[in-house]
């Protein structure tokens, strides 16, 4: 079949305004994510921008029959290039169906159409008065369905939990068309298996997901962020162990920064840093409450009873919106380095228990000095829910990628921890699946595969090593 037959029939399926012909430009758009450089000419057939579900079933329905590999797109802000066709395919990208369908105050539910960006549910949840609280750097760009599909996490999983734990019910089309309609607004749903958990995290890999409904909470009253700098990894647990019996549900993020993450991030950029350089450890502190002026003395008590006790040895506490965004911004650096400081970087996102991160990011420091002493490194994280990046600068150095990644996966495994915590497998981390999961769960993740997606059709490259295993 010739791909202007494909383009044709897609046409005439669901209009000629749904369906584009691979130009360069829009090849150059959708053949990359944040992260991989792919290649425009791996053969895109036809970009498909759907206005509703039925179309979004009509194209795989045709994609399956005729075995044409289908490449889902979201707002191409992925991290592991889950999103980057590898070879000939039809593109299904939701950036059209952006449309928000309702707010349920009560039931505390927002239900959008996959492509909304969640920077867009963020401000529809606060014009309704009421929270979304997922957020990361790439809030403007990223969208619902490609966070639902990552399972992404960010800033207040300490709080409020993954994307995962955000979604109460998911519409999605399988590899041959079927509408699996599982949008529900409810919480408690033990009626046999929870399909909806089936999509999330499944980077598109099992499906297209079109409609998401997802919990929404009470619009915080007041926000106080602040930075302290403490002498270790110790202190780094003493003061969270304080947070947390300090603040109880208040606390929201606890974000660590190592110091050459934080020269980085503040006078590596030009930027005034809010602490000075030179302290052992920093950690940004936000509580979300609903007593503004309660909640500032609390939080102040707090850090000053820290810096009495000798855990924090210096802070800085904002005083307004902006002084908090200005705090935010040196942990948001990572969005800026691309803009020559730290790039070509080579970024893991693992996890281990939150008491092993300090000892886990010394092992990894040491063994990277040690094999490779001309490589820079910096250490960061959402150290309260485990989570450690660790990104490499790569610039200038003949080093094989495969020999770093293989040295930190292998310590990380040692740990029983995760070489995904919230970014995925994509295309990038194929090879180390098995650091993480063990040959009977990836069994079990293929015969899943398999009985939804039996022709491999959804997203192949991505995952596993290749498409479902033979039958
Ligand atoms: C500056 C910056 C900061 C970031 N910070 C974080 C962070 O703190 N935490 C975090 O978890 N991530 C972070 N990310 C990564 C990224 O934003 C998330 O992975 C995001 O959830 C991807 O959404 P997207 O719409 O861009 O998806 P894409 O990149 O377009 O796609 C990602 C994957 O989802 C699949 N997909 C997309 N939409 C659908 C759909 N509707 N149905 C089925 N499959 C689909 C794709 O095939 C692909 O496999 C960051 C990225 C940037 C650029």
């Amino acid at each position: 079949m010739t791909d202007g037959q494909v383009l044709e029939d897609l046409a005439a399926l669901v209009g000629a305004d749904v369906v584009l012909a691979p130009d360069p430009a829009l090849l150059e758009k959708h053949t990359s994510d944040y992260c991989v450089q792919g290649k425009p000419d791996v053969g895109v057939m036809a970009l498909v921008f759907p206005r509703n579900t039925g179309q979004v079933s009509k194209v795989l329905r045709y994609c399956n029959d005729h075995g044409i590999a289908v490449q889902p797109q979201g707002g191409l802000t992925g991290l592991a290039g889950g999103a980057v066709p590898v070879g000939p395919c039809v593109i299904i990208s939701l950036e059209r169906m952006r449309s928000i369908k309702e707010i349920d105050t009560a039931a505390g539910t927002i239900t959008v159409e996959a492509g909304v960006a969640m920077e867009a549910v963020q401000k529809a949840a606060d014009a309704a008065e009421l929270f979304f609280p997922l957020d990361l750097g790439g809030r403007g760009s990223c969208q619902i369905g490609g966070n639902v599909s990552t399972n992404a996490g960010g800033n207040r999983v300490l709080r409020y939990g993954m994307a995962r734990d955000l979604v109460l019910g998911v519409e999605a089309v399988l590899a041959d068309g079927t509408v699996i309609d599982a949008l529900r607004k409810v919480i408690k749903n033990n009626s046999g298996y929870d399909l909806r958990q089936l999509f999330i995290g499944a980077e598109g890999t099992l499906g297209i997901v079109t409609q998401i409904v997802l919990r929404l909470f009470p619009k915080p009253r007041s926000s106080c962020t602040g930075i302290c700098a403490v002498q270790d990894y110790a202190g780094v647990l003493e003061l969270l162990r304080r947070a947390r019996s300090g603040f109880g549900a208040l606390l929201s993020a606890y974000e660590v920064m190592w110091p050459d993450f934080y020269q980085m991030g503040t006078a590596g950029l030009g930027r005034k840093p809010p602490l000075e350089l030179g302290h052992g450890v920093y950690v940004l502190i936000e509580t979300l409450g609903t007593d503004p002026e309660g909640d500032q003395a609390r939080y102040e008590s707090v850090i000053a009873e820290a810096i009495e006790a000798g855990v924090v040895q210096d802070a800085i506490i904002a005083q307004s919106q902006r002084e908090a965004t200005e705090l935010w911004a040196v942990r948001d650096s990572p969005g800026e380095w691309s803009k020559g400081i730290h790039w070509p970087q080579l970024g893991f996102d693992v996890s281990v228990p939150t008491g092993e991160i300090g000892p886990l990011a010394e092992e990894i420091g040491a063994e990277l000095r040690r094999r490779w002493p001309q490589l820079v490194s910096v250490f960061f994280g959402h150290v309260a829910d485990g989570n450690l990046h660790v990104s490499v600068r790569m610039s200038g150095h003949d080093i094989p990628e495969l020999d770093i990644e293989n040295a930190v996966y292998g310590i990380v495994a040692q740990r029983r921890g995760s070489i995904s915590a919230e970014h995925g497998i994509g295309s990038l981390k194929i090879p180390f699946l098995h650091f993480s999961r063990s040959e009977a769960e990836i069994a079990l993740m293929r015969a899943i595969k398999n009985a939804m997606d039996p022709k491999g059709i959804m997203n192949p490259g991505k995952l596993f090593t290749s498409g479902p295993a033979p039958h």
